[in-house]
């Protein structure tokens, strides 16, 4: 009997492992592969998920192994007409990693195997998921290539076409495009964008893009031209095989004049967007691919996963150490839903926009697209809503059980204080209100940090926007769970009441 069975070790399931690992819980984590993607896959890793990594010992790895993507530009018909950073104006304040992050999937899910291993979690390989039941305890779960599996909980994982969502009879509603997409890892005869840029061509059939993802190796992206794909084949999520490698180079010349010396991967697929009716059934949850996907505009697939797996990991994580009441874990899809919904609609209309067929749209790409941008970029507030919608910094989780007091639920500054998987206590006032608060945390098992942030300390008391005597709950996946005064020890006791359980 283990605490937490993980099932699917891609990006969501090796991260939720990892959270659970670190707050000392028993899991098992199997995947029905034999190893990590060899793939690139999903090769943007956005400042909101860079500080969740760093939650994990992570991020700082990541950061040295990635590429630092801190602009686009856009271009039409060979000239530049536009750029946007992609990070707001003065973020270096606002995050410890003011970029977006440039680092192949395959990468990413290594350096998650290996830091589980440290945590002393091997993932079990070639275990396949084929049978789920209930069972007093929680679940019994039937793999093959080993014997059943008991848990108290189980975390869906297994990505798109997941078998733990068909085992409890989840829909998963929602639609396939006829459009679909390529993605291609290459290298460039000359010609890369500048370092640290996104480059994206606008063209009629939609943009191209083109970054670099490491020594020698550029992500070309974009949706699928007609006459690229071989007659007669079948597109599917998953890749498929290559894309011959002369109409690649063709495209690639005519959209994007670039020449390209080699063809490392590529892959074509069709673009869903559907979404799963419940991320939850009794012990059994739902996280990432498996709860949802969508178009890569944005490149926000991965993201979205990697944001699920620590929402639910940390709650989790806390109910199985007796720490948290059992209905915590309700606010797992209160919360991850409406984010999911968001994402997808954002995803589905930029794809649309992009890639709309119909004559007029056309026209407009040809004729509109590239003046509405270069207007746009030069609006301030336009490019802080670019930066905000794709580093997902946007998400909060406002009015639900899990949060609680003034502007609760939001991201907070700077990602929160980086103090790993602990909820932290930040008390504006005098050393006297640090006591008070300690006293009343003392009635709970959970493990809080708390830091007495003096009266002369005006930069935190700014992002804050706190008035002491004020405090703040920052949970573990860095959002404010609670703020209120702190001279209002009962209305922070009602809080954690809600949430912790209290010492016997
Ligand atoms: C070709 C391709 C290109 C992509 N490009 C991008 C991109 O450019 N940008 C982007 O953001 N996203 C991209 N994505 C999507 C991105 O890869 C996913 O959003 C992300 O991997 C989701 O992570 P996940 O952990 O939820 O699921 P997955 O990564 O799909 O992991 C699921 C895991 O579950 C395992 N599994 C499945 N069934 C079982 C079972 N029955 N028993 C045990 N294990 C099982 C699988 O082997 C797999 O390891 C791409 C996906 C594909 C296929």
């Amino acid at each position: 009997m283990t605490d937490v069975l993980v099932v699917g070790a891609g990006p969501a399931g090796l991260v939720a492992a990892t959270v659970l690992a670190e707050l000392g819980v028993a899991v098992r984590i199997v995947d029905r592969d034999a190893g990590p993607v060899e793939q690139s896959r999903a090769a943007i890793v956005h400042v909101r998920t860079l500080e969740l990594l760093d939650r994990i010992g992570v991020a700082e790895r990541a950061v040295a192994e990635g590429v630092r993507t801190t602009a686009v530009e856009v271009f039409e018909r060979g000239r530049r007409i536009a750029g946007f950073p992609l990070v707001g104006r003065g973020s270096e304040g606002r995050t410890p990693f003011p970029f977006a992050l440039g680092l192949a999937q395959d990468r990413t899910e290594r350096l998650l195997v290996e830091r589980l291993g440290q945590l002393g979690v091997r993932v079990e390989w070639d275990t396949e998921l084929i049978g789920l039941h209930r069972v007093p305890s929680g679940v019994r779960a039937v793999v093959r290539g080993a014997e059943p599996i008991e848990a108290r909980w189980v975390v869906g994982a297994d990505g798109a076409s997941s078998s733990v969502r068909r085992a409890l009879g989840i829909g998963f509603a929602g639609r396939t495009y006829d459009q679909a997409g390529v993605l291609a890892d290459v290298r460039l005869d000359g010609d890369p964008p500048a370092d640290g840029t996104i480059r994206l061509h606008l063209t009629p059939g939609g943009f191209v893009g083109l970054f670099r993802l490491g020594p020698d190796r550029h992500r070309v992206f974009g949706a699928l031209p007609r006459g690229l794909a071989p007659a007669g084949t079948e597109i599917s999520h998953e890749p498929y095989g290559d894309v011959p490698e002369d109409r690649l180079r063709r495209w690639c010349a005519e959209v994007a004049g670039t020449a390209v010396r080699d063809v490392h991967w590529s892959a074509l697929f069709r673009v869903h967007s559907r979404l799963a009716e419940r991320f939850r059934s009794g012990p059994v949850f739902l996280a990432g691919d498996a709860a949802h996907i969508h178009s890569p505009a944005g490149g926000q697939g991965m993201n979205l996963a990697i944001g699920d797996a620590v929402n639910l990991a940390w709650k989790l994580g806390l109910v199985a150490r007796g720490e948290a009441h059992e209905r915590l874990l309700d606010s797992y899809e209160a919360e991850r839903m409406p984010v999911a919904v968001t994402v997808l609609r954002g995803a589905d209309r930029g794809f649309a926009l992009e890639t709309a067929a119909h004559p007029a749209a056309v026209w407009g790409r040809a004729h509109l697209a590239g003046r509405a941008i270069t207007f746009a970029q030069r609006l301030p507030p336009v490019r802080h809503a670019v930066f905000r919608l794709f580093s997902q910094t946007w998400i909060t989780y406002r009015d639900n059980p899990a949060t609680g007091g003034v502007r609760a639920g939001g991201r907070a500054p700077c990602g929160g204080p980086r103090a790993g998987l602990r909820h932290h206590l930040l008390v504006f006032g005098d050393p006297a209100a640090g006591w008070a608060v300690e006293a009343a945390l003392d009635a709970y098992a959970v493990p809080v940090s708390v830091e007495v942030v003096p009266a002369g300390e005006h930069g935190l008391r700014r992002q804050y926007r706190a008035r002491p005597p004020w405090l703040v709950l920052v949970r573990p996946d860095g959002h404010i769970g609670y703020a209120g005064p702190a001279d209002d020890l009962d209305a922070l006791t009602a809080h954690l009441d809600r949430i912790f359980v209290r010492r016997s």
